[in-house]
């Protein structure tokens, strides 16, 4: 055996992660279901060529795999994960470990590791950032699993990351499903991110009259700026790329129905189970599925009349500001979520390296991160709102939030996303809010009893026992 690692699935991902992996001077065993996909991969390794052994039958590929054994499978996620591990299973031997890098529901992955323990083959769930180019030339790998075995992958791991200021994008993260449910998240905060973003181009352009060209400037501006980040940044390039045939603008082209793989309306549905607010995460799952009701939306406007375009009374730099806050109530969202799951499977998950891993690699990759991360290695996992640094930026930037949302209600233009977040915010930071109503409606339908301050919960009120019509 000579392999260093093996992997299996050379579609898009796995082909380019197995480049990465020759490049930074590993030997990689490799493996695809449809064996003419090894052939043509080796074939166009070039200069990498050496390093890659090509492998259609799968003892022989595990075999070629120095022990213990490290085995990336990178499939289409759900039941070809499990096909792979029970191929696999019969080949391998205990102390082996198997990475599964795809974009895996994470209760499938405590499922597989809780299965593949006993038998003593590791299982390790990581969540993989970046797509192609990040699988290419270093992503951000979030690391679930078997922690034991990680360590037997962790030089491949690190060597294949994207660097930040020289540190490596990767960690292990907690146990199980750990990697997988940070993946998660990660995604839903990508959801939200490039929502937000959607919505103050949406103001752009029908508030403000701007043209892609003047918004793309608009926002190669800003990533100068405390915004600086790889959405921002590819939303300059995207909104000034031109349509060839046509000679417009691509973005008025594009069809405004956004597709959607799963991972964020996953984070949005765990982020219910486990009663943590996700507002702004939850309002970017629902803009997408809008967006995909394009016939209705179609008939909607004919009923109720297209809105006449301009007259938005905001600044360019107060929506500038209101995509800062925004984008703070959805990571602080993000940030108790991950919080939360920590807790309940006792996953440890270290919130400061969380946001040091995304610093670099994957898609929400951005300046602030890295300001995220410095108030999370702190130790206290407080809400992103009540964090000291944020608290300044906040104080600064609602105010703009609040009037690119009003400017929008006014001007009837969606803001699902930002107009979630500031009401996030909002309620967040209210002392008295309005469920003592709640509760007393409660009561009075279903005696489920109040606390009174001072004379302790289980109290009722007495309601009259019929209503008149
Ligand atoms: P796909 O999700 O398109 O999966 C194709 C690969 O899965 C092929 O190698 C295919 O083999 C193999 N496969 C499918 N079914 C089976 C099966 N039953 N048994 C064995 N092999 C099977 O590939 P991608 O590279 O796009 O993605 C891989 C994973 O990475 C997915 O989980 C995806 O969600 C995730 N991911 C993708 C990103 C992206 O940008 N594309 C970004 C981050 C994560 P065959 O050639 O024989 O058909």
């Amino acid at each position: 055996a000579s392999a260093d690692i093996g992997l299996i699935g050379l579609a898009v991902m796995g082909s380019n992660l197995a480049l990465n992996i020759a490049e930074k001077g590993y030997t990689i065993a490799v493996h695809n279901r449809t064996a003419a996909k090894i052939d043509e991969f080796v074939a166009e390794a070039g200069e990498l060529r050496p390093r890659i052994i090509g492998k259609a039958d799968l003892k022989e590929f595990v075999q070629a795999i120095k022990a213990p054994r490290s085995i990336i499978i990178m499939v289409k996620a759900g039941k070809p994960v499990d096909d792979v591990i029970e191929e696999l299973l019969p080949l391998l031997d205990k102390g082996d470990a198997i990475l599964e890098c795809g974009n895996s529901l994470y209760t499938d992955t405590q499922r597989r590791f809780d299965y593949l323990k006993p038998k003593g083959i590791g299982y390790l769930g990581v969540g993989v950032s970046g797509g192609e180019e990040g699988a290419r030339h270093g992503p951000s790998i979030m690391v679930g699993g078997s922690k034991e075995q990680w360590h037997n992958a962790e030089p491949v791991l690190k060597a294949i990351a994207a660097k930040f200021n020289g540190e490596p994008c990767c960690a292990y993260l907690g146990e199980g499903g750990a990697g997988h449910f940070v993946k998660t998240i990660h995604n839903g905060i990508e959801y939200a991110d490039m929502q937000m973003i959607a919505e103050v181009y949406g103001v752009m352009r029908d508030g403000l009259g701007m043209n892609p060209k003047q918004a793309s400037d608009v926002f190669k501006e800003w990533n100068k700026g405390p915004l600086n980040s790889y959405l921002i940044e590819i939303t300059g390039y995207v909104l000034e790329a031109i349509d060839g045939p046509t000679g417009k603008p691509l973005v008025e082209l594009i069809v405004d129905r956004a597709g959607q793989k799963g991972t964020g309306r996953w984070s949005a549905i765990v982020a219910q189970e486990m009663a943590v607010p996700a507002t702004a995460i939850e309002g970017a799952v629902a803009a997408r599925s809008l967006s995909a009701a394009k016939d209705q939306r179609v008939a909607a406007e004919a009923i109720y009349g297209k809105r006449q375009a301009g007259g938005a009374d905001v600044s360019l730099a107060e929506l500038e500001k209101a995509l800062l806050a925004g984008k703070i109530a959805a990571y602080a969202q993000g940030f108790a979520v991950l919080a939360k799951a920590s807790e309940e499977n006792g996953w440890n998950l270290p919130l400061g390296t969380i946001a040091k891993i995304w610093r670099a690699g994957c898609i929400i990759r951005s300046r602030f991160l890295d300001q995220m991360a410095a108030t999370y290695d702190k130790g206290d996992n407080v809400n992103l709102l009540v964090a000291p640094d944020f608290v300044t930026i906040m104080k600064d930037a609602h105010p703009s939030l609040r009037k690119v949302v009003a400017a929008g209600a006014l001007g009837e233009f969606p803001l699902i996303c930002l107009s979630s977040a500031l009401s996030y915010f909002d309620s967040y930071r209210q002392a008295r809010g309005t469920a003592n109503l709640i509760q007393g409606q409660r009561d009075f339908f279903g005696a489920h009893g109040f606390e009174i301050e001072g004379r302790g919960p289980g109290q009722h009120g007495k309601w009259p026992s019929t209503l008149g019509n």
